[in-house]
This record gives structure tokens, sequence and C-alpha cells, in this order.
């Protein structure tokens, strides 16, 4: 069952006021508030419970890496993906798409290499790509959008030639909220031989996820925007890539056995996790995933269609509104400029005000940016906790900033 305001209660944050209005967060795509939940194991993982992992014979050192490595499970079955052991942790999105482009990527791409991406990647699935193209000579190859911020999966699988060693797509632009058939991708793809790595930031957040079933080779997820800690995340990678990686950073648990001449390393997924893991925070994205594995992903993306739809009508709505991004499945992600002088900072300065927190700027999306012709855009992202009264408080306070600034 999906009772809004029961889970509205179990998140604390949501009953303060800021500047003296009630908080309305709309700042989702950045990072998401915690429920009780996440916290009380935070609280418990280094008030009752904290010992590094793996390495100790005593008592919190073997309970410590028994909830670290329960998480393992939690991912696995979060994502559909068939095994545990085809999860890393790392502290997320970043460290996951850097630890492909260093740990698979940068091994097997010569100059001249191609890697195909979308215009609207975030900058974690742009610039690691970058440093291959600076260091190797690889040749990034961008797909653009169309007029509705929609992704043709054959536009990306047509751009795929005999040089291309990956596609590296997102799953849910954290701009315009546009949901890219990956699944699409991921066969045409590998028709032709072709890795894919989904960038799931975003979309884990809005949808369940079936690892399994989209059939691609990694899938990264970052624990912050989904209700748990920031400083965790996981990578799902399928074992045949998992055997083909080659270690990333060197130290603890990586290793098997070290001595002057040589070393040898762990089995994965412990080959790729070096130094002491953020334990506690992981701990905290297992508690993550097993609340909103407990709301029911269908019944949060239900709830979250349903203020996507609400949203979408008023904003739109509004003539004097310019939202980016019309796709007909899009996420609960809007991004939006006013027309007027104003600046998406000035805008989000006066929201705030209204107790209402947005984003503002260029999302980490600079390349999409530049194919909207814009510099910056507010954007309102919604979770599972937003409402619809919600919705009108952000467009009163919109009308506010339409008055001040037109
Ligand atoms: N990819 C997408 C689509 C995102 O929205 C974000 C964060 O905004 C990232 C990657 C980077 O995630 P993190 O900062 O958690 O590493």
């Amino acid at each position: 069952m999906f009772d809004i305001n029961t889970v509205r209660a179990d998140f604390p944050i949501l009953s303060r006021q800021v500047n003296g209005k009630p908080l309305v967060y709309l700042d989702n795509g950045a990072s998401a508030q915690k429920p009780q939940v996440v916290i009380d194991a935070v609280i418990c993982g280094y008030g009752e419970e904290y010992a590094n992992v793996h390495r100790g014979l005593h008592f919190l050192s073997n309970l410590s890496t028994e909830k670290y490595e329960g998480t393992r499970a939690i991912v696995a079955r979060f994502l559909n993906a068939p095994s545990e052991d085809d999860i890393i942790f790392n502290s997320g999105t970043t460290e996951g798409i850097n630890m492909v482009a260093y740990a698979w990527a940068m091994p097997r791409m010569q100059a001249r290499d191609e890697i195909v991406l979308s215009v609207m990647e975030h900058h974690a699935n742009i610039v690691p790509w970058h440093f291959l193209r600076e260091r190797q000579g690889i040749v990034i190859k961008w797909v653009d959008v169309d007029a509705n911020g929609d992704l043709d999966p054959q536009a990306v699988i047509d751009a795929i030639t005999p040089r291309t060693k990956l596609v590296a797509v997102t799953q849910v632009s954290n701009v315009l909220g546009t949901v890219v058939d990956v699944k699409t991708i991921t066969t045409g793809a590998h028709a032709k031989g072709v890795p894919v790595l989904v960038d799931g930031s975003q979309g884990a957040v809005h949808m369940a996820v079936d690892v399994a079933d989209i059939g691609c080779d990694f899938y990264v997820i970052t624990g912050h925007k989904l209700y748990g800690p920031s400083g965790s995340g996981a990578i799902y990678v399928h074992p045949d890539r998992m055997s083909e990686m080659q270690p990333f950073m060197g130290g603890g648990d990586m290793i098997r056995e070290v001595s002057k001449d040589a070393v040898t390393y762990n089995d994965p997924p412990m080959k790729f996790e070096a130094g002491t893991p953020g334990i506690v925070q992981t701990i905290g994205f297992g508690v993550a995933l097993e609340y909103m594995m407990g709301l029911g992903m269908e019944n949060i993306a239900a709830h979250e269609t349903a203020l996507r739809d609400y949203a979408s009508q008023r904003l739109n709505g509004l003539n004097w509104i310019n939202v980016q991004g019309h796709s007909a499945t899009k996420a609960a992600i809007f991004s939006f400029t006013l027309d007027g002088a104003a600046h998406a900072h000035d805008i989000s300065t006066v929201l705030d005000k209204k107790g209402v927190a947005v984003r503002a700027g260029s999302h980490c999306a600079m390349p999409l940016m530049e194919h909207l012709g814009l510099n910056a855009t507010c954007r309102a992202s919604f979770g599972l906790y937003n409402t619809t009264d919600e919705v009108d408080v952000l467009i009163d306070a919109l009308e506010l900033c339409h008055d001040l600034f037109a």
C-alpha cells in the first residue's frame, strides 16, 4: 500500500520549515531526502555496530561485514541481477563510470576507437570518456535528441561503426526527464557486438529496473538519489565484462597476496573494491533500497506518474513558462526558464524564500544545454514523497517570479 501521508511521515526533514515556510523539496534529481529507517541505520551503524569489514575476527567486524555484504544481495534483488557477485560497491555513479573507463575501456581502446554517447549525458558519463580522448585518442560520437527531448534508439544503434567499443547512455535524463529505451539500444548494440553501459542514476529512482531484461553490460546507480546515504553506490557488471576488467585502484581487500615482487588479486567483485569502503553508507544504502522495494517500485512509479501529469498540466498551462523536454513518457523532472530577463539563479532564490527547493544551472549537462541553446534552467525534480499540493506551491511561487521579473 502506498499512502502518501504515511510515506511523508517516514521522512523527518519534510516537516521542517525553510525561510518560515513549509519545506517543498523539489531537488530530488540532485539528491533525495532520507527516511527514518536509513537515518536509524546510519546512527546504529556508527553508534553500536561499527568496525572495519572483512579483516577482523571479532564480533563487531563480523557484524559489520555481515550487514555490508548483505547489501550486495539487496542491490542484486533491486536490479534483478542474476548474482550478488555481479555487484561492485563504490561511492556513487561518478566512481562507477570512472571505474568502467579505467578498468574496462582504457585497456581495450586505442586511438580512433569510438564510444557512442547521447547529447543528454551527465558530465559523469562524459568526462571519463574525455580522459580517454585526451590520453588515448579515442573518438566520442554524439547522438542528438529530437525537439521533444526523445532519443531515438535506432539513431544510437546507427552511430555504431566497426570502431565502436562501447555505447554509454543514461536511462533517464537528469534535465529533461526523458526515459530512454535502453533495452532496444542494448539489443541493437549487441547485434553489432558492442557492449552497453547504462547510467541508472535517475532511472532506478523512478522505475523498477531489471538488468537481466535490459541485457546491458554495466548498470550504474548512486545511493544518495535512491534515498540512501551519500558516498554509496553500486555497479552491476555482466560476468563476461567483469572477467575482462583489470583492477583500477590498488590496496585493501582487492588483493589476495602481496610480496616484494608480485601481487595476486581477490576474486571479483572484491577485486574492484580497494581500501576501506563506505561501510555504514553502504549498509544504509541497502536499507534505503529495502525501503523502496517495501513501498513497491510500481506504486512509486504510479505515484510519480500522477505527479508528472499534474505538474506537466500546470507548468505547460502557463505560456510564460518554457518547459524543456516534452517526451510523452518522461519522468517527473522539469527543467524550465521563464520569459523575461530573470536568470535561473534569481528564480530559484525567490522560490527558496517561499520554501521551495529547486536546482538552477546547467545541471552537469553542458552539451545538452548547448544543444538547447541555453545557459541555465531551473529544475524541479520530484520524488516519491512529493504531492500535487506541492506542485501548486511551486506554481504560486513561479507566478510571484513572473510578477517580479516579467
Ligand atoms: N548521472 C546522472 C544522470 C545524474 O543525474 C548524476 C547526478 O546528478 C550523476 C550521473 C552523478 O552521480 P553522483 O554525483 O552521485 O556520482
